[in-house]
């Protein structure tokens, strides 16, 4: 049975009656030959009756009205997943949710939602493997400072989810002042106030980054030897990337890539900025600085950023991996 399927089974009860009902059969019964005197009595009710002159492969079939569901990974071997909502957008959150079909088959293998406030009705952070961060923190606001601490008490990994969290991204230029909370004034990223485990930058992060992320945490934590490496080899790049700092800019091509003489004129950093901030120019990218809302998507995907071979030597296995993980 199908994702879909089970969604509306689910939903709606098993509204399939392809197969025929019960009250259905004594009609198909009347229409079979009818057996003679002398043979057996046949004693089970729902039987088709067969004859002996009926060949066996004249028989009617008796499809089980429930049928076997299929086999399904214990709970127990689930990670459990939280989504911290701080000052961010909710886009992060509904990037997650564009991996449609792929996050139900996390939700349903691999991972339990329990912690989102956006889906679930459960008020208080729990203890959870991951904690998938969205927005930075605004500092004038008690309870997102306390928020944010919990976090960090209560998740083994720390995920900043997007540009905001990662790097502040947009609330770096807020200056307070607007109604109805004229005094929230200040907002830092997370990793000002945390230590943060993984980044995944960017504005908003792509779906397949977010799926990858959590795919990799689970195999981390659940997987046998091999996965785990593999997931390691995925991570380190984006962990390395958290303990880089919480600044980005689109000055970082030029001060870090271009002017180290690392550049290649690929054009993945103009392709990877959202608001279009880069332009290439005589085969270089041209920030326009008053345009950056300092997410970090065009460093991180800058293949002369924070290049790693662990990912590049086994991109085969670890895309054959996401790709048998991810099999409906
Ligand atoms: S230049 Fe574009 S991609 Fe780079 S940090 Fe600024 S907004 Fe983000
Ligand atoms: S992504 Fe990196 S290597 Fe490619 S053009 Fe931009 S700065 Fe240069």
């Amino acid at each position: 049975m199908g994702l879909f399927d089970k969604f509306k089974s689910l939903l709606f009860g098993k509204g399939d009656v392809s197969e025929g009902t019960q009250d259905e059969k004594p009609v198909a019964s009347k229409q079979e030959p009818v057996a003679s005197k002398q043979e057996e009595p046949v004693s089970a009710k729902h039987e088709a009756p067969v004859t002996k002159a009926e060949p066996a492969d004249m028989k009617v079939e008796q499809k089980p009205i429930i049928q076997k569901p299929k086999e399904e990974k214990p709970v127990a071997d689930k990670i459990t997943v939280g989504h911290v909502h701080m000052s961010g957008c909710t886009g992060c959150l509904v990037s997650l949710a564009d991996n449609y079909e792929g996050l139900l088959t996390i939700l349903d293998k691999y991972a339990d939602l329990v912690y989102c406030l956006t889906l679930a009705d459960v008020r208080h952070i729990p203890e959870m493997d991951v904690a998938l961060v969205e927005g930075s923190v605004c500092l004038n606001d008690e309870c997102s400072m306390e928020e944010i601490l919990e976090t960090r008490e209560r998740a083994k990994i720390v995920v900043a989810l997007g540009g905001c969290a990662c790097y502040g991204n947009t609330t770096r230029f807020c200056r307070g002042g607007q109604q109805n909370q004229p005094q929230h004034e200040a907002f830092l990223p997370i990793g000002d106030l945390i230590k943060v485990d993984v980044y995944i930058p960017a504005c908003a992060p792509t779906p397949q980054q977010i799926r990858n992320v959590c795919l990799m945490a689970y195999l981390l934590l659940k997987g046998n030897d091999e996965q785990k490496a593999l997931a390691t080899a995925y991570l380190t790049p984006l962990m390395n990337l958290a303990a880089a700092g919480t600044e980005a800019c689109g000055c970082d091509l030029m001060t870090e890539v271009i002017n180290q003489g690392l550049c290649c004129g690929c054009g993945s950093c103009a392709a990877a900025c959202t608001v279009r901030a880069i332009t290439m120019q005589y085969g270089r990218p041209q920030v326009e600085r008053d345009l950056c809302i300092k997410c970090g998507a065009c460093y991180a995907q800058c293949p002369r950023s924070f290049f790693s071979f662990d990912v590049c030597g086994q991109y085969e296995s670890i895309t054959n991996l996401i790709g048998e993980v991810m099999k409906p």
